[in-house]
C-alpha cells in the first residue's frame, strides 16, 4: 500500500514503542509467521471434521485457546470487523475494512511485516478483495467497495496474492468486468508481479519473487470442484515467499466454510473444513522442516450456530446436526498455535490480541 506521511509517522512511533515493550520475556521471535483463518470455523465445525476425517492436521498444533469475536458496534461480528481485528489488532464497526470507526486507517500485520523487509502473501478461495484478505491489505469504510479495494491492492507491497476476483481488476470494457472505469489493474500488477489468471497459468508458474494469481472472475469454486486446491496455492506461496532471507508473513484463508454454514449445509461445512485442514497439513509439514516458523490457526467468527446432536466416532459419521442461524453467532472461536511464540496465544483472549501480538513479534 502507498503510505501517507501520517502512516509513516505512525510506523515510526510503532517501531519506537516496540523497542520498549516485549511480546514475550523469552527470546522466541519467529523468523516466519503463517496465519491460517478458517472463515466461520467454530468448535463444532472442527469436531465434525475430526469425527468424519478420523484425524486432523490441526491436532499437530500443541497450543490452544479461545478468542472473543464481537466488533466495536455489534455483539455478532461480520468478516470485515472480525478480519480487521485479526489483521490490525483493533476493533472496528461491522462492514469496515482496515479502518477505525472514525475512518482513520490502521496498519495491518502485513504492513508491519513489509516495514521490516519481510516478504508477505495473501491466499484465499474467495475474491482476493473479499473482507478477510482485504483486511490485511486495504483500508476502506465499506467491505462492499470491491473496486476501491482492488485499486489499493494493485499497489500492493505483498509479494503474493492468490485468490479469485478478476472482475474487479479489469476495465469496464472487458466482458464480466464489475469496474465502472477503464482502469486496467491487472496490467498495473503485471508491472511488478508475474500475473496469471488460469489454472494452466498457475501450474506453469515457476518461483518468481512476486506473483499474482486470480483464478476466477469472482470467487473460486467449492473445494470439490476447484481446479487449483487451497493446498496447492499454499505450497506455491511458500515456495515464493521463502526465497526472502529476511523472513515472511503469509495469511491463508479457507474462505468457504462460512458460506456452507450460511446455507446450513452440514456436508459442505465438513468438506470445506477438511479442505482447510489439508492446507494446515501442508503448512505444518513445512514448519516442521523450517524451525523458527510460527503457525497460527483461528477463525474470524463462528457461522451457523452449528451444533452436533448425534453421530458415531466408530463409523466416522455425523447423523444429526442443527444450525441455530443462517448468519454468524457471537460465541468464541478456537485458536491453535505451533512454533516460537505459540504460548502467547494459549488461554482466553480478545480477538485484537492476535493482531497486536503478531505485529509485536515481527517488530521484536
Ligand atoms: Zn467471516
Amino acid at each position: 500500500m502507498k503510505h501517507s506521511k501520517t502512516t509513516l509517522l505512525l510506523s515510526a512511533l510503532v517501531l519506537l514503542a516496540a523497542s520498549f515493550i516485549s511480546c514475550t520475556n523469552k527470546n522466541t521471535s519467529p523468523k516466519n509467521i503463517i496465519f491460517l483463518i478458517g472463515d466461520g470455523m467454530g468448535v463444532a465445525h472442527i469436531t465434525a471434521a475430526l469425527t468424519t476425517g478420523g484425524s486432523l492436521n490441526l491436532e499437530r498444533m500443541p497450543v490452544g485457546g479461545l478468542i472473543t469475536t464481537y466488533s466495536s458496534n455489534e455483539y455478532v461480528t461480520d468478516s470485515a470487523a472480525g478480519g480487521t481485528a485479526l489483521a490490525c489488532g483493533e476493533k472496528t464497526n461491522n462492514g469496515m475494512v482496515g479502518m477505525r470507526p472514525d475512518t482513520t486507517a490502521m496498519e495491518s500485520v502485513l504492513d508491519v511485516a513489509e516495514s521490516m523487509n519481510w516478504a508477505t502473501g495473501l491466499v484465499a478461495t474467495c475474491k482476493i478483495t473479499h473482507a478477510t484478505p482485504a483486511s490485511f491489505d486495504a483500508n476502506v469504510p465499506s467491505r462492499n467497495n470491491y473496486n476501491d479495494i482492488a485499486k489499493q491492492m494493485a499497489d500492493t507491497k505483498a509479494e503474493v496474492l492468490f485468490g479469485g476476483g478478476i472482475e474487479n481488476f479489469v476495465p469496464s470494457r472487458v466482458p464480466g468486468s464489475r469496474r465502472k472505469d477503464e482502469l486496467d489493474l491487472l496490467a498495473k500488477l503485471a508491472e511488478t508481479h508475474q500475473v496469471v489468471t488460469t489454472a494452466e497459468g498457475f501450474n506453469a508458474l515457476a518461483t518468481p519473487l512476486r506473483a499474482v494469481a486470480l483464478l476466477d472472475s469472482g470467487h473460486i469454486a467449492t473445494s470439490d470442484k476447484r481446479e487449483i486446491s487451497l493446498s496447492a496455492m499454499s505450497t506455491k506461496a511458500l515456495d515464493i515467499l521463502s526465497q526472502d532471507k529476511d523472513g515472511f508473513f503469509l495469511m491463508i484463508e479457507g474462505s468457504q466454510i462460512d458460506w456452507e454454514c450460511h446455507d446450513n449445509n452440514s456436508e459442505g461445512t465438513i468438506r470445506e473444513t477438511l479442505d482447510f485442514d489439508d492446507a494446515v497439513g501442508v503448512i505444518m509439514d513445512w514448519a516442521e522442516q523450517h524451525p523458527g516458523t510460527l503457525v497460527i490457526v483461528t477463525a474470524d467468527h463462528e457461522t451457523g450456530g452449528y451444533s452436533l446432536l448425534d453421530g458415531s466416532v466408530a463409523d466416522k459419521t455425523i447423523t444429526k446436526t442443527h444450525y441455530s442461524t443462517g448468519n454468524h453467532s457471537g460465541v468464541m472461536v478456537p485458536i491453535l498455535a505451533y512454533g516460537p511464540g505459540a504460548e502467547l496465544f494459549g488461554g482466553i483472549h480478545d480477538n485484537t490480541h492476535v493482531g497486536k501480538t503478531l505485529k509485536c513479534l515481527i517488530l521484536e
